[in-house]
């Protein structure tokens, strides 16, 4: 088989470190038994030892002419599914899991990483747990807390869904070809099904987004169209401070009287 050159449009990064390779692995603790799936398992610098371990795996790859090498290289190592599809439009559904079962985890193309992450959100109750490599930048964003520059939609939105964790950053020479930036290893927990069903999650995002449109603004002109003054500082929020200052709990606060709002008003018109 001829090498493979790492396509830039699917971003190809592939892992090389030993030790980073080892590090990650740690993290994850595959078990028998478990269900993995590895999102992008490109040329397998990670399937290999998860294989190693569980002796079972389903990948989820999207360039077809790695396809045959999988095969060809994991048939050795036990029992590997492989999907030959986008993950953004593959259905975790389709794969019969019982709650809270699947262990997701991918050294994952950059340029796919945010809209992915939430495809996955619609699958929670399946998923255990998840481990990805992004940019070190977008783990930051994610699990920014109150008050950092970092903090903003992205942070809100997942930290909503997931515990989320940064455990260690990647440098740029674990992966060939190199990328010009720093990465890292986050792991994501989904939260109690109790703790996420409790609140409306499109009034949760409109209020969000709307939020954060622009940084700089108050609260009380970023919500103008969709909350007042009186309704704002009802929840004990100032409705001169900033989104970044706000927490996950009081995000939820606004969006519950947003959505109050909206069902009285619909009532009534
Ligand atoms: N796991 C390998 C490693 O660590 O060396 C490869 C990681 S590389 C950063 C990302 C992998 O995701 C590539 O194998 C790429 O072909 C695959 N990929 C890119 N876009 C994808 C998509 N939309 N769906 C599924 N796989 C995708």
């Amino acid at each position: 088989m001829t090498a493979h050159t790492p396509r830039k449009r699917f971003g190809q990064n592939f892992l090389h470190d030993q030790n980073i390779i080892a590090n990650i692995i740690s993290v994850i603790s595959p078990q028998k038994n478990q269900r993995i799936i590895e999102i992008g398992p490109g040329k397998g610098a990670l399937t290999t030892p998860l294989m190693q371990h569980t002796g079972k795996l389903e990948v989820i790859e999207l360039d077809r002419d790695l396809i045959p090498r999988l095969e060809e290289k994991f048939s050795r190592l036990g029992e590997l599914t492989i999907y030959q599809e986008d993950v953004l439009r593959f259905d975790f559904a389709q794969l019969n899991a019982t709650e809270n079962s699947l262990r997701i985890v991918g050294n994952l193309p950059y340029n796919i990483s945010t809209p992915l992450l939430f495809h996955l959100m619609a699958f929670l109750p399946l998923i255990k747990d998840m481990y990805f490599m992004l940019q070190k930048e977008v783990v930051d964003r994610i699990c920014a807390q109150p008050g950092n520059k970092e903090y903003g939609r992205l942070s809100v939105m997942l930290q909503f869904y997931c515990e989320t964790e940064s455990l260690f950053v990647v440098p740029p020479e674990a992966f060939n070809p190199a990328p010009k930036v720093n990465s890292a290893i986050i792991r994501l927990i989904p939260r109690e099904p109790s703790s996420i069903n409790t609140t409306n999650k499109g009034a949760l995002s409109t209020i969000v987004t709307a939020s954060f449109a622009q940084r700089r603004k108050t609260l009380r002109n970023n919500l103008k169209k969709l909350l007042s003054d009186e309704q704002i500082k009802s929840l004990d929020i100032d409705p001169g401070c900033r989104a970044e200052t706000l927490s996950l709990d009081e995000f939820k606060k606004l969006s519950a009287l947003y959505l109050e709002t909206k069902t009285l008003e619909t009532k009534t018109a």
